[in-house]
Protein backbone atom coordinates (compact mmCIF):
# COMPACT_ATOMS: atom_id res chain seq x y z
CA UNK A 1 0.00 0.00 0.00
CA UNK A 2 0.69 3.54 -0.86
CA UNK A 3 2.70 5.07 2.18
CA UNK A 4 0.15 8.23 3.78
CA UNK A 5 1.09 11.95 2.57
CA UNK A 6 0.12 15.34 3.12
CA UNK A 7 1.18 18.37 1.23
CA UNK A 8 1.74 21.90 1.47
CA UNK A 9 1.02 23.46 -1.51
CA UNK A 10 1.27 27.65 -1.56
CA UNK A 11 0.96 30.35 -4.03
CA UNK A 12 4.41 32.40 -3.63
CA UNK A 13 2.44 35.84 -4.30
CA UNK A 14 3.19 37.42 -1.30
CA UNK A 15 5.10 37.30 2.26
CA UNK A 16 3.08 34.02 4.40
CA UNK A 17 0.43 35.45 6.31
CA UNK A 18 -1.50 34.10 9.33
CA UNK A 19 -4.64 32.99 7.28
CA UNK A 20 -2.47 30.66 5.16
CA UNK A 21 -0.14 29.91 8.39
CA UNK A 22 -3.09 28.33 9.84
CA UNK A 23 -4.22 25.91 7.10
CA UNK A 24 0.02 24.85 6.72
CA UNK A 25 -0.44 24.23 10.97
CA UNK A 26 -3.68 21.75 10.56
CA UNK A 27 -1.98 19.93 7.45
CA UNK A 28 0.91 19.44 9.04
CA UNK A 29 -0.37 18.15 12.57
CA UNK A 30 -2.91 15.84 10.44
CA UNK A 31 -0.04 14.53 8.42
CA UNK A 32 2.43 14.13 11.64
CA UNK A 33 -0.73 12.53 13.54
CA UNK A 34 -1.47 10.18 10.96
CA UNK A 35 2.03 9.14 10.45
CA UNK A 36 2.09 10.47 6.88
CA UNK A 37 4.95 12.44 4.92
CA UNK A 38 4.48 15.58 3.48
CA UNK A 39 5.59 17.57 0.55
CA UNK A 40 6.62 21.46 -0.41
CA UNK A 41 4.99 22.29 -3.56
CA UNK A 42 5.04 26.14 -4.78
CA UNK A 43 1.96 26.52 -6.86
CA UNK A 44 3.37 29.35 -9.33
CA UNK A 45 1.63 28.38 -12.34
CA UNK A 46 1.33 32.32 -12.82
CA UNK A 47 4.92 33.82 -14.40
CA UNK A 48 3.31 37.13 -13.88
CA UNK A 49 1.74 36.82 -10.10
CA UNK A 50 4.24 34.05 -8.56
CA UNK A 51 7.91 33.78 -7.90
CA UNK A 52 10.68 35.24 -6.45
CA UNK A 53 11.40 36.85 -3.86
CA UNK A 54 8.27 34.86 -2.31
CA UNK A 55 9.54 31.73 -3.03
CA UNK A 56 12.70 32.00 -0.66
CA UNK A 57 10.73 33.99 1.98
CA UNK A 58 7.40 31.22 2.43
CA UNK A 59 10.55 28.49 2.98
CA UNK A 60 11.91 30.97 5.12
CA UNK A 61 8.55 31.76 7.23
CA UNK A 62 7.65 27.79 7.41
CA UNK A 63 11.29 26.97 8.78
CA UNK A 64 11.09 29.62 10.95
CA UNK A 65 7.57 28.38 12.49
CA UNK A 66 9.44 24.68 12.97
CA UNK A 67 6.87 23.50 10.13
CA UNK A 68 9.12 20.51 8.44
CA UNK A 69 8.18 18.59 5.25
CA UNK A 70 9.92 15.36 4.16
CA UNK A 71 10.26 15.97 -0.01
CA UNK A 72 9.85 18.84 -2.08
CA UNK A 73 11.14 22.39 -2.65
CA UNK A 74 14.19 22.90 -0.64
CA UNK A 75 14.62 19.28 0.17
CA UNK A 76 14.22 17.55 -3.29
CA UNK A 77 12.78 14.33 -3.58
CA UNK A 78 12.21 11.25 -6.18
CA UNK A 79 9.15 12.82 -7.64
CA UNK A 80 9.81 16.38 -8.44
CA UNK A 81 9.89 19.17 -9.54
CA UNK A 82 7.87 20.84 -7.12
CA UNK A 83 7.09 24.04 -9.13
CA UNK A 84 4.46 23.97 -11.04
CA UNK A 85 6.16 26.21 -13.81
CA UNK A 86 8.73 23.31 -14.15
CA UNK A 87 5.87 19.95 -14.48
CA UNK A 88 4.36 22.11 -17.94
CA UNK A 89 5.20 18.31 -19.80
CA UNK A 90 3.20 16.36 -16.85
CA UNK A 91 0.33 18.72 -17.29
CA UNK A 92 0.33 18.38 -21.20
CA UNK A 93 0.66 14.25 -21.05
CA UNK A 94 -2.70 14.74 -19.04
CA UNK A 95 -4.19 17.39 -21.06
CA UNK A 96 -3.90 15.30 -24.29
CA UNK A 97 -5.41 11.97 -22.63
CA UNK A 98 -8.70 14.20 -21.56
CA UNK A 99 -8.65 15.60 -25.28
CA UNK A 100 -8.79 12.07 -26.82
CA UNK A 101 -11.22 10.85 -24.01
CA UNK A 102 -13.51 14.27 -25.70
CA UNK A 103 -13.78 15.19 -21.80
CA UNK A 104 -12.74 19.03 -22.47
CA UNK A 105 -13.79 20.92 -25.51
CA UNK A 106 -12.39 24.41 -27.12
CA UNK A 107 -14.08 27.41 -25.99
CA UNK A 108 -13.26 30.50 -27.91
CA UNK A 109 -15.86 32.76 -25.50
CA UNK A 110 -14.64 36.23 -23.78
CA UNK A 111 -14.27 36.29 -20.36
CA UNK A 112 -17.15 38.58 -20.40
CA UNK A 113 -19.23 35.95 -22.79
CA UNK A 114 -18.12 33.47 -20.02
CA UNK A 115 -19.57 35.59 -17.02
CA UNK A 116 -22.66 36.43 -18.58
CA UNK A 117 -23.65 32.48 -19.37
CA UNK A 118 -22.89 31.89 -15.57
CA UNK A 119 -25.36 34.41 -14.30
CA UNK A 120 -28.89 32.64 -13.56
CA UNK A 121 -32.29 33.81 -14.27
CA UNK A 122 -34.77 34.21 -12.18
CA UNK A 123 -36.83 31.11 -11.87
CA UNK A 124 -34.34 28.81 -14.14
CA UNK A 125 -32.24 25.67 -12.51
CA UNK A 126 -28.69 27.25 -12.30
CA UNK A 127 -26.28 26.05 -14.79
CA UNK A 128 -22.78 27.27 -14.31
CA UNK A 129 -20.71 28.13 -17.20
CA UNK A 130 -21.87 25.94 -20.31
CA UNK A 131 -21.18 27.47 -23.30
CA UNK A 132 -22.26 27.24 -27.17
CA UNK A 133 -18.76 26.13 -28.30
CA UNK A 134 -19.62 23.05 -26.54
CA UNK A 135 -21.99 22.36 -29.53
CA UNK A 136 -19.90 23.69 -32.52
CA UNK A 137 -19.45 21.02 -35.30
CA UNK A 138 -15.81 19.87 -35.75
CA UNK A 139 -15.48 21.92 -39.25
CA UNK A 140 -16.33 24.74 -37.10
CA UNK A 141 -13.61 23.90 -34.37
CA UNK A 142 -11.36 23.79 -37.21
CA UNK A 143 -12.22 27.16 -38.91
CA UNK A 144 -11.73 28.88 -35.71
CA UNK A 145 -8.92 27.65 -34.86
CA UNK A 146 -7.20 28.82 -37.66
CA UNK A 147 -8.05 32.70 -36.99
CA UNK A 148 -7.35 31.92 -32.64
CA UNK A 149 -6.19 30.06 -30.09
CA UNK A 150 -9.20 28.24 -28.06
CA UNK A 151 -9.35 27.92 -24.07
CA UNK A 152 -9.99 24.58 -23.45
CA UNK A 153 -12.67 23.34 -20.78
CA UNK A 154 -13.92 20.40 -18.97
CA UNK A 155 -17.39 19.26 -20.44
CA UNK A 156 -19.35 18.27 -17.19
CA UNK A 157 -23.12 16.76 -17.00
CA UNK A 158 -25.32 16.62 -13.67
CA UNK A 159 -22.70 13.99 -12.57
CA UNK A 160 -23.15 13.85 -8.37
CA UNK A 161 -19.86 13.94 -6.59
CA UNK A 162 -19.82 13.28 -3.03
CA UNK A 163 -17.18 12.51 -0.54
CA UNK A 164 -16.40 12.54 3.30
CA UNK A 165 -14.64 15.82 4.26
CA UNK A 166 -12.71 15.10 7.74
CA UNK A 167 -13.65 18.30 9.27
CA UNK A 168 -16.85 19.53 7.01
CA UNK A 169 -18.72 15.92 6.65
CA UNK A 170 -20.49 14.60 4.12
CA UNK A 171 -20.36 16.48 0.86
CA UNK A 172 -22.65 16.36 -2.37
CA UNK A 173 -22.04 18.64 -5.82
CA UNK A 174 -24.17 18.59 -9.14
CA UNK A 175 -20.91 18.71 -10.99
CA UNK A 176 -22.96 20.79 -13.87
CA UNK A 177 -24.91 22.77 -11.52
CA UNK A 178 -22.23 23.75 -8.82
CA UNK A 179 -19.38 23.75 -10.62
CA UNK A 180 -20.02 23.96 -14.36
CA UNK A 181 -17.59 23.78 -17.43
CA UNK A 182 -14.28 24.92 -15.87
CA UNK A 183 -11.44 25.96 -18.00
CA UNK A 184 -8.46 22.92 -17.73
CA UNK A 185 -6.20 25.48 -20.38
CA UNK A 186 -6.04 29.13 -20.91
CA UNK A 187 -6.05 30.53 -24.66
CA UNK A 188 -2.66 32.06 -23.95
CA UNK A 189 -1.45 27.79 -23.34
CA UNK A 190 -1.37 28.52 -19.17
CA UNK A 191 -2.73 25.01 -17.61
CA UNK A 192 -5.94 25.68 -15.05
CA UNK A 193 -4.99 25.48 -11.65
CA UNK A 194 -7.49 22.39 -11.43
CA UNK A 195 -5.57 20.48 -13.87
CA UNK A 196 -2.49 21.06 -11.97
CA UNK A 197 -3.08 20.40 -8.73
CA UNK A 198 -4.86 17.13 -9.61
CA UNK A 199 -1.77 15.59 -11.71
CA UNK A 200 0.40 17.31 -9.36
CA UNK A 201 -1.28 15.44 -6.05
CA UNK A 202 -1.78 12.40 -8.15
CA UNK A 203 1.75 12.22 -9.46
CA UNK A 204 3.41 13.25 -6.25
CA UNK A 205 1.46 10.28 -4.06
CA UNK A 206 -0.44 12.80 -1.99
CA UNK A 207 -2.91 10.96 0.08
CA UNK A 208 -4.19 13.67 2.57
CA UNK A 209 -5.68 17.15 1.20
CA UNK A 210 -5.85 19.91 3.72
CA UNK A 211 -6.91 23.38 2.81
CA UNK A 212 -9.19 26.29 3.11
CA UNK A 213 -12.90 25.96 3.04
CA UNK A 214 -12.92 27.75 -0.04
CA UNK A 215 -11.88 25.37 -1.88
CA UNK A 216 -14.54 22.67 -1.25
CA UNK A 217 -16.00 22.45 -4.33
CA UNK A 218 -12.74 22.48 -6.35
CA UNK A 219 -12.76 18.61 -4.87
CA UNK A 220 -15.56 17.95 -6.70
CA UNK A 221 -13.98 19.18 -9.87
CA UNK A 222 -10.90 17.48 -9.05
CA UNK A 223 -12.46 14.17 -8.08
CA UNK A 224 -13.90 14.35 -11.52
CA UNK A 225 -10.16 14.76 -12.57
CA UNK A 226 -8.96 12.12 -11.06
CA UNK A 227 -11.94 9.55 -12.02
CA UNK A 228 -11.16 10.68 -15.71
CA UNK A 229 -7.60 10.11 -15.36
CA UNK A 230 -7.60 7.02 -13.25
CA UNK A 231 -5.84 8.31 -10.19
CA UNK A 232 -6.65 7.27 -6.59
CA UNK A 233 -8.43 10.06 -4.61
CA UNK A 234 -7.28 11.42 -1.70
CA UNK A 235 -8.86 12.31 1.36
CA UNK A 236 -10.11 15.76 2.21
CA UNK A 237 -9.99 18.58 5.32
CA UNK A 238 -11.26 21.55 4.77
CA UNK A 239 -10.17 23.96 7.62
CA UNK A 240 -12.01 27.63 8.53
CA UNK A 241 -10.86 30.76 6.69
CA UNK A 242 -9.19 33.63 8.74
CA UNK A 243 -11.61 36.47 8.20
CA UNK A 244 -11.06 40.52 9.32
CA UNK A 245 -13.09 42.33 11.52
CA UNK A 246 -15.04 43.43 8.91
CA UNK A 247 -15.97 39.54 8.05
CA UNK A 248 -13.58 39.51 5.18
CA UNK A 249 -11.25 37.26 4.46
CA UNK A 250 -7.64 38.46 5.51
CA UNK A 251 -5.80 39.79 2.91
CA UNK A 252 -2.63 40.98 1.88
CA UNK A 253 -3.44 44.76 2.83
CA UNK A 254 -3.45 43.40 6.66
CA UNK A 255 -0.10 43.87 6.49
CA UNK A 256 0.56 43.48 10.65
CA UNK A 257 -0.24 40.02 10.06
CA UNK A 258 1.97 38.91 7.29
CA UNK A 259 5.01 37.06 8.92
CA UNK A 260 7.25 40.07 8.12
CA UNK A 261 5.80 41.80 10.89
CA UNK A 262 5.17 39.25 13.16
CA UNK A 263 8.62 37.69 12.83
CA UNK A 264 9.61 41.25 13.91
CA UNK A 265 7.24 41.19 17.12
CA UNK A 266 6.50 37.68 18.17
CA UNK A 267 8.62 34.64 18.55
CA UNK A 268 7.41 30.90 16.52
CA UNK A 269 5.74 29.44 19.61
CA UNK A 270 4.13 32.82 20.17
CA UNK A 271 2.15 32.29 16.58
CA UNK A 272 1.66 28.53 16.55
CA UNK A 273 -0.09 29.44 20.38
CA UNK A 274 -2.41 32.13 18.67
CA UNK A 275 -3.19 29.61 15.39
CA UNK A 276 -3.51 26.69 18.08
CA UNK A 277 -6.20 28.42 19.77
CA UNK A 278 -8.16 29.46 17.01
CA UNK A 279 -8.45 26.07 15.62
CA UNK A 280 -9.95 25.28 18.83
CA UNK A 281 -6.93 22.98 20.10
CA UNK A 282 -5.54 25.28 23.13
CA UNK A 283 -8.09 27.34 25.37
CA UNK A 284 -5.99 30.40 25.14
CA UNK A 285 -3.33 31.75 23.01
CA UNK A 286 -0.25 31.06 25.11
CA UNK A 287 3.30 29.81 23.47
CA UNK A 288 3.93 26.33 21.97
CA UNK A 289 5.77 23.92 19.50
CA UNK A 290 3.51 22.45 17.09
CA UNK A 291 4.92 18.82 18.13
CA UNK A 292 3.59 19.93 21.59
CA UNK A 293 -0.39 20.45 20.80
CA UNK A 294 -2.52 16.81 21.05
CA UNK A 295 -4.53 16.69 17.58
CA UNK A 296 -7.80 15.43 16.20
CA UNK A 297 -10.05 16.45 13.71
CA UNK A 298 -12.83 16.22 15.72
CA UNK A 299 -11.35 19.51 18.41
CA UNK A 300 -11.17 21.35 15.49
CA UNK A 301 -13.71 23.96 15.15
CA UNK A 302 -15.29 24.27 11.50
CA UNK A 303 -16.69 27.60 11.30
CA UNK A 304 -14.42 30.92 10.02
CA UNK A 305 -12.70 33.02 12.91
CA UNK A 306 -12.31 36.67 13.27
CA UNK A 307 -9.43 38.18 13.55
CA UNK A 308 -9.49 41.85 14.54
CA UNK A 309 -6.26 43.70 13.28
CA UNK A 310 -8.37 47.30 13.53
CA UNK A 311 -6.30 48.61 16.40
CA UNK A 312 -2.49 50.02 15.18
CA UNK A 313 -0.83 49.82 18.67
CA UNK A 314 2.42 47.77 19.49
CA UNK A 315 0.62 45.59 21.94
CA UNK A 316 -2.68 45.68 20.89
CA UNK A 317 -5.00 42.86 22.24
CA UNK A 318 -6.02 40.82 19.01
CA UNK A 319 -9.32 39.56 19.53
CA UNK A 320 -10.79 36.57 17.93
CA UNK A 321 -14.19 37.05 17.32
CA UNK A 322 -17.32 34.20 16.54
CA UNK A 323 -17.27 32.25 13.63
CA UNK A 324 -18.71 33.75 10.29
CA UNK A 325 -19.36 32.69 6.89
CA UNK A 326 -18.18 34.52 3.75
CA UNK A 327 -20.80 36.03 0.79
CA UNK A 328 -19.54 32.90 -1.33
CA UNK A 329 -21.29 30.16 1.06
CA UNK A 330 -24.39 31.74 1.84
CA UNK A 331 -25.78 28.08 2.53
CA UNK A 332 -23.41 28.09 5.82
CA UNK A 333 -25.03 29.88 8.67
CA UNK A 334 -24.06 33.60 8.79
CA UNK A 335 -23.28 33.99 12.72
CA UNK A 336 -23.03 31.19 14.51
CA UNK A 337 -21.35 30.72 17.88
CA UNK A 338 -18.23 28.89 18.33
CA UNK A 339 -17.59 28.70 22.05
CA UNK A 340 -13.82 27.34 21.48
CA UNK A 341 -13.11 30.57 18.84
CA UNK A 342 -14.57 33.25 20.85
CA UNK A 343 -13.01 32.44 24.09
CA UNK A 344 -9.65 32.62 22.92
CA UNK A 345 -8.91 35.92 23.71
CA UNK A 346 -5.13 37.36 23.56
CA UNK A 347 -2.21 39.46 22.24
CA UNK A 348 -0.31 38.83 19.83
ZN1 LIG B 1 -17.29 29.10 -25.19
Amino acid sequence: MMPDKGRFAPSPSGRMHLGNAFSFLLSWLDARSAGAGLVLRMEDLDPDRTGPPWTGLLVEDLRWLGLDWDEGYGVGGPLGPYCQRERTALYEAAFRRLQAQEDIYPCWCSRHQRLAASAPHPGEVRDLGRCPCRKLSHAERERRTLVKAPAWKAAVSHQLIAFQDLLQGPQSFDLSRDCGDFVVRRADGVYGYQLAVTVDDALMGVTRVVRGRDLLDSAARQLWLMERLGYAAPVYAHVPLLLAGDGRRLAKRERDLDFGELRARRTPEEVLGLLAALAGLLERPEPVKAAELSFSWDRVVREDCIVDADQPSESRPLRIGEGQTDPQHPSKHIQTSTPSCSSAEGTI
